[in-house]
């Protein structure tokens, strides 16, 4: 009978179906292009697209109302100024030094006039024009991209991508919390608590959620896939100038390492529920998703997009999302390491039984037996933990069967007799007429 806390069938999920369209695309592009826009003093007369640095002064009934005080403020001519940019209609043709004068008239205000100039006389300095430089604005937008110079189709192919990669993000973390959501909301309400939607303590649902994902990596059997925590390191150096650097950072520093480790179990733990939870899809504009998905409102705590991970790994905490325990399911004994065909001979015989592995590492022979400890207890605790023996003690955490099985450090390892019969055969030349003469 499935358990009406773990069990994910029933969740169900909005996943939204984010359409980008070209416009969001160009609108990017605009936004990056004026971010890397180069800038010069230009002497002659202003045109549309340039940016006028003008000094001014309102007077209303003969008082000074504002004054920029020498400090010019920068405006931009832009090629459809809406009524009221009176800046943009008078500016082109003039030039850097030139002075000019305007009234704005009082009129009825709106709300939606709140950006309209205040009304009263201006008078106007020109204290320079700056005028685009294409070909530099061009290179520092192509240096965004790492390259020297980029075509337009590519520059947009490229925009496209790392929107697509950012949604990708954006969307994955919106589903996880909703799921998180569920996982609480189901507690909650068999506690007779509050939801999450409304005010409750980030610790009870963080501590909460994390519980019923560590029952759930029990339940399934989940083990961290540490090729996915290798691939988001290397990613992260290949964006840094010295990638070997930060790569050894992140070697040397485990709790770097754990916080990488956290994230990925956590994507897979997503990953899983997902498959059972029933996900609805639901179109929605980029436009409309961004904003919603990248705030972060502290008091909601099911909107964790200001925190890294629920799950949080440490050495005190991670042998609580370990499945099954992995370092008490097995014991090694040292052997003497086999030199002649009769030693590999007496190994044949070992590793033909059952839950028998024969491995070589940095410290020589080793028979391992695949067999679990009978102090383990079912929810993964030990069960003479204050008692259990010397070796259980000083047993480090750090890198341990968590981040892979450990024969991925062994120099040779043999899991049955074929593949030791196979190593025997090519080390030794006569092998199969020994083992006839026998
Ligand atoms: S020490 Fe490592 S392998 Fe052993 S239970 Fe803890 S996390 Fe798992
Ligand atoms: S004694 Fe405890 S810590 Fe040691 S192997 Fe058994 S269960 Fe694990």
């Amino acid at each position: 009978m499935s358990n009406p806390d773990t069990d994910h069938v029933n969740i169900h999920i909005n996943k939204p179906d984010v359409r980008l369209a070209d416009d969001d695309v160009s609108r990017v592009l605009d936004a990056l292009r004026k971010q890397t826009a180069a800038w010069e003093q230009h002497k002659g007369p202003a045109r549309i697209g340039d940016k006028a640095l003008i000094e001014y002064t309102i007077t209303s009934n003969g008082r000074v109302i504002a004054d920029t005080f020498g400090n010019p403020a920068e405006h931009e001519l832009l090629s459809n100024p809406g009524p009221d940019d009176f800046l943009s209609a008078k500016l082109p043709g003039l030039r850097c030094g030139e002075r000019f004068e305007f009234t704005v008239r009082r009129t009825k205000r709106r709300e939606s006039d709140s950006r309209r100039p205040a009304p009263g006389k201006y008078s106007v300095h020109i204290a320079g024009i700056m005028r685009r430089n294409e070909q530099k604005s061009r290179q520092a937008l192509a240096a965004l991209f790492g390259r020297k110079t980029i075509r337009p189709d590519t520059l947009l192919r490229e925009i496209r991508e790392t929107m697509l990669a950012r949604l990708d993000i954006l969307i994955r973390r919106d589903v996880k919390h909703q799921l998180f959501n569920a996982l609480y909301a189901r507690i909650a309400d068999n506690a007779g608590s509050q939801h999450p939607d409304k005010t409750v303590d980030h610790a009870q649902y963080r501590a909460s959620v994390a519980d019923q994902i560590r029952d759930f990596i029990q339940e399934n059997d989940v083990n961290l896939d540490y090729s996915r925590v290798e691939n988001i390191i290397s990613a992260l150096a290949s964006r840094a100038e010295d990638p070997e650097s930060i790569e050894k950072k992140y070697q040397d520093d485990i709790e770097l390492q754990f916080r990488v480790e956290a994230a990925v179990l956590e994507d897979q733990i997503v990953e899983l529920m997902l498959d059972r939870a029933s996900v609805e899809s639901t179109p929605v504009q980029y436009q409309a998703f961004i904003p919603a998905a990248t705030n972060s409102t502290p008091h909601n705590p099911g909107n964790e997009s200001h925190r890294s991970s629920i799950i949080e790994i440490s050495s005190a905490t991670k042998c609580g999302y370990c499945s099954n325990s992995k370092c008490c399911q097995y014991i090694t004994q040292k052997i003497s390491a086999p030199r002649s065909k009769s030693d590999f001979s007496f190994l044949l015989w070992q590793v033909s039984h059952e839950n028998i592995t024969i491995f070589k590492d940095d410290d020589g022979w080793n028979l391992m037996v695949r067999t679990r400890c009978t102090h383990l207890q079912p929810e993964g605790q030990c069960g003479i933990y204050e008692s259990r023996p010397e070796i259980c003690r000083s047993y480090k955490n750090d890198y341990c069967e968590f981040e892979g099985p450990a024969e991925e450090g062994y120099e040779l390892c043999f899991h049955d007799y074929p593949e030791l019969l196979e190593y025997c055969q090519k080390r030794f030349k006569r092998w199969n007429e020994y083992l006839a003469s026998q």
